[in-house]
C-alpha cells in the first residue's frame, strides 16, 4: 500500500559507504518494518537496527540514539523532510500511499454543496493523487486552490498536525477545503487554523464527512476554559520539549520572563515525552504550558488535573495576543520565537 522506495535506500546506503542504519517508523508503519529490512539487507551488507520509541512526526528523529548507537546514517519513514544538517545524517521515505482517491474523491463531493472555489490538501501520503482529485473537482464545475509549499512543509497543499501555512494562503479565496487522507486529526487542525468547513475524504476507509463550526465551537469553549482555568493559577509549569525539532528555547525563556512579571513562579521542565504519567507528579504546579507540539495541548491530557496550554494560549492568558488571532499563530507556520 506505500512505497517504501527500497532500491533508493539500498542506493544511498552503498553510495555513501553506510555500514549501521537506523530505521525510524511511525506506529502506522511499523508492521511492515521486518520485510523491509529483509529487502534491504538482500541488496546491500549493513547492520539496520529499528528504533521502537514512539515516533510522531519529522520533528522527532533520534538523532542521539544514533550517535549512541555509532549508526551512520538514519533513514525516517513516513514523512517530507524537515530538518536538515542533522548528526547522523537523516534520509527521508515519505512513503506515499499507492491507492486510487478517485471514488471517495467522487464520493464527497455532494458534501461540497454549493461551494464554487474548494482548497485541496492533504498529509504527504497522498499529495501525488492531488492533481486527480482537482481534475474531478473541474469535471464537478468546482475551482480548486491549492496552496504553496511553506512554513515547515515540504510540498503544495501539504499539511502538518501543526502547520496549515500552506491551505491558509489561499484560506480567503476558498468556500470550502476537501482534505484526503486518514482520520480526523488534520482536518480538524484545518478547520481550525482556516476557519472553514473541511470536508474530509478517507482513502483507507472510503469513508467521507464534513467539520464545521459546530466542530470548531467545541474545540474553542473546551480551550477557552482552560484558559480561564490557566490564569487562576500562580505556579507554572513551562515544557520545553526535547525532541529534535520540538525545541523552543528562546520561546520558553520569553514565556517564562514574562509570567515572572506578573509575579508568577516558574518551573521549566524539559521533556521528551509530555503525558499524563511524566507531568503527574509535579503536584505543586498548577498549570503547564508546553511549547514542544501544540497538538498535545489542544487534544488534550486525559486525566491531567491541572490545566494544559500551549505557548500561543499563554500569550491570550497573558492579554498579549488575541483570542481571535491564537489558531492562525498556533498553526500558521511560524517557527514563533517571541523576541
Ligand atoms: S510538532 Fe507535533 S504536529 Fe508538528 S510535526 Fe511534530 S508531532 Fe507533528
Amino acid at each position: 500500500m506505500y512505497d517504501f522506495e527500497v532500491d533508493r535506500v539500498a542506493e544511498e546506503i552503498l553510495r555513501r559507504g553506510v555500514k549501521r542504519v537506523l530505521l525510524q517508523f511511525p506506529e502506522g508503519l511499523r508492521g511492515r518494518a521486518l520485510s523491509i529490512v529483509k529487502r534491504l539487507s538482500e541488496r546491500v551488507d549493513a547492520e539496520f537496527l529499528v528504533s521502537g520509541d514512539p515516533c510522531y512526526g519529522a520533528c522527532d528523529l533520534p538523532l542521539w540514539q544514533g550517535r549512541s548507537l555509532g549508526v551512520d546514517l538514519i533513514v525516517h519513514y513516513g514523512h517530507s523532510p524537515m530538518m536538515e544538517e542533522t548528526n547522523p545524517p537523516v534520509l527521508y521515505v515519505e512513503a506515499r500511499a499507492e491507492m486510487d482517491v478517485e471514488e471517495v474523491v467522487r464520493r464527497a463531493v455532494p458534501l461540497l454543496g454549493g461551494a464554487k472555489v474548494v482548497g485541496l490538501a492533504s498529509t504527504v501520503q497522498h499529495l501525488s493523487q492531488l492533481r486527480r482529485a482537482e481534475r474531478i473537482l473541474s469535471e464537478e464545475g468546482k475551482e480548486v486552490r491549492v496552496g504553496g509549499r511553506s512554513g515547515r512543509v515540504t510540498y503544495p497543499g501539504q499539511v502538518l498536525g501543526c502547520d496549515y501555512s500552506s491551505p491558509l494562503s489561499v484560506a480567503g479565496e476558498v468556500e470550502v477545503f476537501l482534505f484526503i487522507g486518514g482520520g480526523s486529526f488534520h482536518p480538524l487542525g484545518l478547520s481550525l487554523a482556516t476557519e472553514k468547513d473541511v470536508v474530509t475524504a478517507d482513502p483507507y476507509t472510503g469513508k467521507v464527512g464534513r467539520i464545521g463550526e459546530k466542530d470548531r465551537m467545541r474545540v474553542a469553549k473546551r480551550r477557552w476554559a482552560t484558559i480561564s482555568a490557566a490564569r487562576q493559577a500562580e505556579r507554572f509549569g513551562i515544557i520545553m520539549g526535547l525532541k529534535a525539532g520540538q525545541r523552543r528555547p528562546t520561546a520558553v525563556r520569553a514565556l517564562k520572563g514574562k509570567l515572572e512579571e506578573e509575579g508568577k513562579e516558574v518551573l521549566l521542565l524539559c521533556m521528551e515525552e509530555v503525558n499524563f504519567e511524566n507531568l503527574a507528579n509535579f503536584t505543586e504546579i498548577e498549570a503547564f504550558i508546553e511549547t514542544a507540539c501544540p497538538r498535545i495541548a489542544i487534544d488534550g491530557i486525559e486525566g491531567l488535573r491541572q490545566p494544559l496550554l500551549t505557548g500561543e494560549e499563554a500569550l491570550v492568558m497573558l492579554g498579549e495576543l488575541d483570542w481571535g488571532e491564537v489558531w492562525r499563530a498556533t498553526f500558521g507556520g511560524i517557527r514563533w520565537t517571541w523576541e
